[in-house]
């Protein structure tokens, strides 16, 4: 059986269940690279410049982890999926990027998609990508119906159930995941999924946040309609995708009456400091929400992510005993 390997980074946490449903409908097996380790992240590091940004490092050593594990990679280069939305330019460019700097990488499936060409153009890029795999258009056809609807449910679970993405993949696997307990405190995380739900680079945050008695809520968990109504308040139309993750779902949070918002970005992330600036500007005009931004790189140490984590805490406590008092 073919095998074909996604790498456990960033579009991965969006997509998996679509391009999972997808490759295995046209009969192939998929290899997901195992879950961030130091090691990846070196190998990553060993191969792009230094002012890559870290997500895209990451990637790379997921990528150099799938080598010798199958016989195709899939890298999709994701222009844009909404009308005249564009995605950050390290997503346009990252078949190519990906073949230039791992040589040794087995064939990459990539697949062009953007939906500002038209669905003739989308028609004919999932054939191409199918085509590796058949050579029936209608079996490619079927499998993309398949990939869409994988999709829809995937998203529908995430908000449905409040569960992150990692979580929904292992429902959909079949594992058990603890309900939550909607009257706990809750803190919300803002920022891109390969940021929020890569354990290593990000050093543990959610479990942390969990650990400390908070219901952890992000972005994916919050419907379309919330983002875009979030996004229109504090910006109008919106020109990048991964606006409705910092920007929808910071607008959205900050006024949603949970204990704080922790906005997550990635060191000399162009896109990001732009945008978490503005939700940074947004909480402090409301002053209702605390709110951190945490900034992560490579050389990010655990111990500092933690006490920055222990002082946002402390502060949100000292605020609610403050607020008790004057109500007395
Ligand atoms: S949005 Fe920022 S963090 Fe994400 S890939 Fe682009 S530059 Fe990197």
């Amino acid at each position: 059986m073919v095998k074909v390997g996604i790498p456990r980074a960033l579009l991965y946490y969006q997509y998996y269940p679509m391009w999972k449903t997808f490759f295995e409908e046209l009969g192939a097996e998929v290899v997901v690279s195992p879950t961030t380790t130091q090691a990846t992240l070196s190998a990553g590091l060993s191969r792009v410049v230094a002012d890559t940004c870290l997500p895209v490092k990451v990637f790379c050593g997921h990528v150099l982890a799938l080598v010798d594990k199958c016989d195709y990679i899939f890298v999709p280069a994701l222009r844009s999926v909404k009308s005249r939305i564009y995605n950050c330019s390290k997503f346009l460019g990252l078949p190519d990027m990906t073949r230039a700097v791992i040589p040794e990488c087995p064939p990459i499936l990539d697949i062009d998609i953007d939906i500002n060409k038209g669905k003739r153009r989308l028609y004919q890029e999932i054939y191409r990508l199918g085509r590796h795999l058949s050579r029936s258009p209608l079996k490619v056809r079927k499998a993309a119906l398949a990939a869409w609807q994988a999709h829809l449910e995937y998203k529908e679970l995430m908000v449905n159930e409040s569960l992150t993405p990692p979580q929904a993949i292992a429902r959909i696997s079949g594992a058990e995941i603890p309900s939550h307990n909607p009257s706990q405190p809750a803190i919300a995380l803002i920022g891109h999924p390969y940021l929020l739900y890569d354990e290593l680079i990000n050093h543990r945050l959610i479990y942390r946040l969990e650990q400390a008695g908070y219901r952890v809520l992000t972005p994916e968990m919050l419907t379309a309609e919330q983002t875009e109504t979030a996004i229109n308040r504090l910006t109008g139309q919106p020109y990048w995708t991964y606006e409705e993750e910092v920007v929808g779902s910071g607008g959205h949070y900050l006024e949603s009456g949970v204990e704080g918002a922790i906005g997550v970005i990635a060191f000399g992330c162009g896109p990001d400091s732009l945008m978490m600036d503005m939700v940074q500007r947004q909480a402090i005009k409301l002053k209702t929400t605390p709110f951190m931004s945490l900034t992560l790189e490579e050389h990010t140490g655990e111990a500092g992510v933690v006490t920055r984590l222990e002082a946002f805490l402390d502060m949100i406590q000292r605020r609610k005993r403050r607020e008790a008092e004057l109500c007395v």
